[in-house]
């Protein structure tokens, strides 16, 4: 089977979830493959940012890409939904610095693919390597963990698990197992499963963060834990654990396609970078690590 892009163009725009700042993204198809590319269209030269390993410049509660002065920052759940629905190749135009973050969940980005439809990439079209994990690798920081194991014979798709350790009295500590496969019934089975959770945000942190300027986006697009008990309606009990796996799913999609198992347990962003790091350097038949 070739690898699939969207069908046709599709734009959304709206706030970023840490800048606060209003963005516009155009998502256009890439018929003659080449991957995932963000093009700061609102920039001179309109700059042209790879999704690769070495384009990840910052992991600060956010993923962003950047290559010379441009960045684009929070591109992990437009990541997340594109890897989650099997769209490998297109070419996605950004007016602005930060992504748009819609509900906080990745719903709008899946909504978005959805009403882009998919078709397959040219003949001749640049494919991206399928990549399965070839040993054992894992990173730690603290109790943060995460490993990456080969994938068990015969398996060709991704799967996840993450575990989320609460240290919150409020909220439980709860976990997510998902298997991102590449067909179009699975894309059904990802927006209706990962992409409505939404992330976490403490309301003990939430005031620090917005001295610090992130988090400026509206309220809505976290599951807000109070000091006793969460404050939003969850939309899955196990929302958080959700978020955390997409997350996760988004930031190991700058390595392309892979096949094998990854579990991670109370890990972020800047351990996901980590890892995948350490999986382009055995990829590239160097040591993990
Ligand atoms: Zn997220």
């Amino acid at each position: 089977m070739r690898q699939v892009t969207i069908a046709r163009p599709v734009e959304f725009e709206g706030k970023g979830i840490h800048s606060g700042q209003w963005s516009r993204v155009r998502l256009e198809p890439a018929r003659s493959g080449g991957g995932i590319r963000f093009v700061r269209a609102d920039l001179p030269g309109r700059p042209v940012i790879p999704t690769e390993p070495g384009r990840v410049v910052g992991t600060r509660r956010s993923t962003t890409l950047g290559i010379g002065e441009a960045r684009v920052q929070t591109v992990e759940h437009l990541l997340a939904s594109l890897a989650g629905m099997g769209v490998w190749h297109a070419d996605v135009l950004v007016w602005g610095e930060e992504l748009p973050a819609g509900d906080g969940s990745l719903t709008t980005f899946t909504q978005m693919l959805e009403e882009a439809g998919r078709q397959e990439i040219e003949p001749d079209g640049r494919a991206v390597p399928v990549r399965s994990v070839p040993v054992p690798v894992l990173v730690e920081e603290g109790e943060a963990t995460l490993v990456a194991l080969p994938p068990v014979h015969g398996d060709e798709g991704l799967t996840l698990r993450y575990v989320f350790l609460s240290q919150h009295r409020g909220l439980a500590s709860q976990q997510f197992r998902f298997a991102v496969q590449p067909g179009a019934e699975d894309a059904a089975t990802f927006a209706r499963e990962v992409a409505p959770a939404r992330t976490v945000a403490f309301l003990s942190e939430v005031e620090a963060l917005r001295r610090e300027g992130l988090a400026m986006g509206e309220p809505g697009m976290a599951v807000l834990v109070g000091e006793e008990k969460v404050l939003t309606a969850l939309r899955f009990p196990n929302e958080v654990a959700r978020h955390k796996l997409a997350d996760l799913l988004g930031d190991l999609a700058v390595l392309g396609p892979l096949a094998g198992t990854v579990i991670g347990v109370a890990s972020g962003h800047a351990l996901n970078q980590r890892l995948t790091q350490a999986l382009s350097s055995v990829f590239q038949g160097g040591e993990a690590e």
